[in-house]
């Protein structure tokens, strides 16, 4: 059988590093949620719909639908990348000035709607590792397997920050430290589909494993 695996968690915390590589062991599709709201969000931000903490959702509303999202798995640098229409937006998706945004467009419900609607479709073959905040909860309640990540609000922010350095991103740690708290507070606070375990979700802290371990972890839960 095919199954569903929903992996839901805080920021940062590792999610979507061990949802790729247990994609790839398994021979799995692995699908990125928070992409997809992380390219609303550079769309709202290019078209000026994003004005301190507030969206301009009437407007939202109508240019959604340019909206197209895609990904595809780049074999030479063995990368999962995401489009927005034709175009590559990886790396500006994951860029500081759009994780600073991306809680704002993600608390909106047509938003909301719409991606869990395209989540679903993506996945109707099953054989399918989704990672994200709501998908044990709203998008797959009945999934295989459930798992809720989180680690140490600080060794989050380090990680982070590690990786952010890596990538050439002028960034202090305070700054990662306060986007990362900031990011938890408004997907566990918000009204639409708040970040929350499912309640046949297992917990893994990862604060103290190396993503080896978590691999382990997991494919010893898909096999009890
Ligand atoms: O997973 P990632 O950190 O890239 O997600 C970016 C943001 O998108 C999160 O901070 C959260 O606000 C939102 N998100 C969400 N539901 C999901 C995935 C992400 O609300 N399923």
């Amino acid at each position: 059988k095919k199954l569903i695996i929903a992996i839901d968690g805080h920021s940062s915390c590792g999610k979507s590093t061990v949802a790729k590589d247990l994609a790839k062991k398994i021979g799995y599709t692995y699908i990125d949620s928070g992409a997809m709201y992380r390219v609303i969000t550079l769309f709202a931000m290019r078209n000026n719909l994003i004005s301190g903490d507030k969206v301009d959702e009437n407007k939202l509303a109508h240019l959604i639908s340019q909206v197209n999202i895609s990904f595809q798995y780049n074999t030479e640098k063995q990368r999962h990348e995401t489009y927005l229409n034709a175009e590559l937006v990886e790396d500006e998706i994951r860029k500081m000035d759009v994780s600073n945004k991306v809680s704002l467009i993600a608390k909106i419900k047509f938003v909301r709607e719409k991606m869990v609607a395209f989540q679903r479709e993506l996945s109707k073959e099953g054989g399918v590792i989704m990672d994200g905040r709501d998908i044990g909860t709203v998008v797959f309640p009945n999934a295989d397997l459930k798992i809720f990540m989180t680690a140490d609000v600080e060794i989050r922010a380090i990680r982070r920050y590690k990786e952010l350095k890596n990538k050439g991103e002028d960034i202090s740690l305070n700054e990662i430290r306060e986007n990362v708290s900031k990011r938890d507070f408004i997907d566990e606070n918000r009204d639409e589909s708040p970040l929350r375990k499912a309640d046949d979700a297992i917990i893994l802290n990862n604060s103290h494993l190396t993503p080896e371990e978590q691999l382990d972890w997991i494919v010893d839960r898909m096999n009890e």
